[in-house]
């Protein structure tokens, strides 16, 4: 196939939901926030980088991240989603390409993203290797839809070579 093609830029979906539950530390892209609620889960449950990180290992042709990192493998029990991020950067960069962009959606009645998302919207910016303004973040809530409290996040990003 053409140099082209080889070149345009590669895209991947993701997305993730997790019940809210009563007391569990609430983290969403790698920041801790204030709120009783926090999302369920074998691990730190942030689906925010759940979904980031299977869009990155979708544009880049790899298995999903249930796939690569169990959450039955009792290794990944509890584990920072910091690190799983951090494990498929290496993945993406193993096969040749880097994130050019990312746009991200949270959808939550609680906590409210708007006093982290600076903060958020810089630290995954700093991982990705990215100017600010090619890691972009929305926060939304249920608009009174949600039949269970839950935490939701879509995530589209864009891979070229290296
Ligand atoms: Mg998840």
């Amino acid at each position: 196939m053409s140099e082209a093609f080889h070149a345009a830029p590669r895209i991947g979906i993701g997305w993730d939901r997790h019940r809210m539950q009563a007391g569990r530390p609430c983290v969403l892209g790698g920041v801790r926030l204030e709120c009783p609620v926090g999302p369920a889960g074998h691990s730190d449950g942030d689906v925010l980088l759940h979904a980031l990180a299977d869009a990155l290992l979708g544009a880049a042709g790899l298995d999903d991240l249930g796939t690569l990192f169990p959450d039955t493998d009792p290794r990944y029990a509890g584990a920072a989603s910091t690190e799983l991020l951090h494990a498929v950067l290496e993945r993406v960069a193993a096969a040749g390409l880097r994130p050019a962009c990312v746009d991200v959606v949270v959808v939550c009645d609680r906590p409210r993203l708007a006093p982290a998302r600076a903060r958020i919207r810089g630290q995954l910016a700093g991982w990705l290797r990215l100017p600010l303004e090619r890691v972009n973040l929305k926060g939304k809530t249920s608009e009174g839809a949600a039949t269970v409290e839950a935490v939701e996040a879509m995530a589209v990003a864009a891979l070229v070579p290296l």
